[in-house]
């Protein structure tokens, strides 16, 4: 929408995520489609163009160095998703004078079930910013508005931060506006209809508006609170309202190939292990990319405001080893499928350069779900389960789950490459 030449297309909210409404005469230029997530980037060439090779791990891309911890400061820790170290760098990149305003999303613009992308420029607006947000929210739309001559970093999920990195390439003005890009580990995402399927799930009437939504409130890893006028306040462990997942998953997190954000200067997940999840406290997985976002990290850490340890890249992998799988060769089975079915799906100009059958076998399982899942009536029958059933039980059948396939889906992910695809 940002490269429509009229500037009169604009991003509309549905209860499946933004959509793009083209106006009537947009004129799009070639770079557009060459950018498009749904169209897919072609990541090989991105590579080449964005860091001047192809990638060091097929796994997680190329990275200056991976270490695990938190942000210092007990306040932004505690408000952060994982461990707050996206809030403090953002912080810290504003207060050192590197950049004049930060682009981040924010839960509850403009109404409390909506998200934004806001432009932040004080310490106070980064902080109000802070925690993921799971529902898909346009970012790059943005561009027009930021001010000539200033300097900004942003968040984006990695289909957006690849998207940004390739008008980057292509010189687009705006885009290089971004000095920074810093962006979560991503893993799925809502359609934001999970919401009102859980509040009505709840009991919660549509004349008793939501006033206030978080989706990782309290103690790390957190739960989903929902605050309403009536005083209702609906409160769900993070583990719990995962079974949302199979009923309202985004097309865009099943047909993404990139977990580990791997176009960002800093990329930033949950350092899920059992040592820190006995330790409490937020803690996170914390990649570099780039010479000058490590510069950045190491100065932090030097000066306190960051409590990191260095991790070995690979052994990190092993935190997210299912979820990197679901992505690298799921994506990949996914799209493919779709494709043989005659229906669109992303193309990103490589693909794994084996998948055992028993990998495609356990797909048929989880695209099934997904299948089922996404139908009125399974969502009209989740709406009749109440919450205290189904999350304690669909926790346990998800971790039953992945502990019967995680065999298959660890398997050959040591050794996994990428065969490029011959393009002309
Ligand atoms: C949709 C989604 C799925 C995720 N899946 C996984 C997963 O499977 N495994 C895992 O380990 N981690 C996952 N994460 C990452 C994790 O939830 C934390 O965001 C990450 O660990 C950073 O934590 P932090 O404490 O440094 O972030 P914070 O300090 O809380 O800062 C987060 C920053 O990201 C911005 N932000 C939040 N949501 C979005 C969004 N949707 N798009 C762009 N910017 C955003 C906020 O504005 C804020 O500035 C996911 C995040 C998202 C948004």
């Amino acid at each position: 929408m940002a490269l429509d030449r009229t500037g009169a297309s604009r991003m509309e909210r549905t209860p499946r995520g933004p959509q793009p409404l083209y106006a009537p005469g947009a004129d799009l230029p070639e770079l557009a489609w060459e950018a498009c997530p749904g169209k897919g980037v072609d990541y090989p060439k991105l590579y080449l163009d964005h860091y001047g090779r192809l990638p060091d791990s097929w796994l997680v891309g190329n990275i200056v160095a991976t270490r695990t911890g938190y942000a210092a400061d007990p306040a932004i820790r505690a408000v952060g998703a994982s461990g707050g170290v996206t809030t403090a760098v953002l912080i810290h990149l504003l207060e050192s004078g590197r950049i004049d305003g930060a682009i981040v999303v924010r839960q509850g613009v403009p109404t409390p079930l909506d998200a934004s992308a806001v432009i932040a420029t004080s310490r106070d607006e980064i902080i109000a910013a802070a925690q993921s947000v799971y529902i898909p929210v346009s970012v790059l739309d943005i561009l027009p508005r930021l001010e000539p001559g200033k300097r900004y970093a942003v968040t984006l999920v990695p289909e957006q931060a690849a998207a940004l990195r390739r008008l980057q390439a292509s010189g687009h003005p705006q885009a290089q506006q971004i000095e920074y890009v810093l962006g979560p580990y991503t893993g799925t995402a809502l359609y934001p209809a999970a919401i009102d399927n859980f509040l009505r799930s709840h009991g919660v009437r549509k004349d008793d508006p939501v006033t206030s939504l978080e989706w990782r409130a309290g103690e790390w890893p957190g739960y989903l609170e929902i605050r309403t006028k009536s005083g209702k306040v609906l409160r769900s462990k993070k583990v719990y309202y995962n079974f949302l997942i199979p009923f309202f998953v985004t097309r865009a997190s099943l047909q993404s190939m990139d977990f580990a954000n791997e176009f960002c200067d800093l990329s930033v997940g949950d350092a899920w292990s059992p040592k820190f999840e006995a330790e409490g406290g937020g803690h996170s997985v914390v990649v570099t990319r780039s010479a000058k976002m490590e510069a950045v990290i190491a100065e932090m850490v030097a000066a306190g405001q960051l409590a990191l340890e260095p991790e070995d890249n690979l052994k990190a992998t092993e935190m997210h080893g299912h979820m990197i799988d679901f992505k690298k060769r799921g994506g990949h089975i996914r799209n493919s499928w779709r494709r043989s079915w005659g229906r669109a799906a992303p193309d990103y100009g490589m693909r794994p350069e084996h998948v055992p059958a028993s990998r495609k076998a356990v797909e048929l399982a989880i695209s099934g779900l997904f299948v089922i899942g996404g139908t009125g009536l399974a969502r009209g029958v989740l709406r009749m389960i109440p919450e205290r059933v189904i999350g304690p039980v669909f926790n346990k059948l998800r971790l039953s789950w992945k502990n019967l396939s995680k065999p298959t889906k660890r398997k050959g992910l040591a050794d996994f490459k990428m065969i490029v695809d011959e393009r002309e």
